[in-house]
């Protein structure tokens, strides 16, 4: 394998992410080629800084909703007896809750209390007419 043709392979090779015969070409080459070792040394580099800004604790109120959301989807994918339906909308409710309400306590400083309970007050009563509404449905058929 030619110098150029390594230095296009390196970002994979350097994730893993190449057949097993292509990483050993590689791992052979930058041994005796001191340019493409210089290089892949520069590029492991730039990988670890762009990984360590990709860490999820960056931004724990994005994280949150993340989960929240992949929770709901979980509990949606189970098939769903009759009760399940019934109390679907009653979970789904609370785990939102739970996700608000972690964001809100992990976005705000401890100082910062009066506000928070003031976004509480506006968001409660919204969701509990949201997940109000499908029970009343269901009771009408
Ligand atoms: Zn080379």
């Amino acid at each position: 394998m030619k110098c150029k043709a390594i230095h296009k392979k390196l970002i994979f090779f350097l994730e893993n992410d190449l057949p097993e015969n292509e990483m050993e070409e590689i791992k052979l080459h930058l041994a005796g080629c001191h340019e493409c070792a210089d290089f892949a040394e520069y590029m492991r580099k730039t990988l670890k800084v762009l990984n360590q800004e990709r860490k999820p604790d960056v931004n724990p109120f994005f994280y949150t909703r993340v989960k929240a959301r992949l929770e709901n989807q979980t509990i949606k994918e189970i098939a769903t007896p009759l009760w399940a339906r019934i109390l679907q909308p009653a979970v789904f409710t609370l785990l939102l809750l739970a996700g608000v309400y972690a964001g809100i306590k992990i976005g705000q400083p401890a100082n910062n209390i009066q506000e928070t309970y003031y976004a509480e007050q506006e968001i409660f009563p919204y969701l509990y007419e949201m997940a109000a509404e499908p029970i009343e449905t269901f009771l009408m058929e």
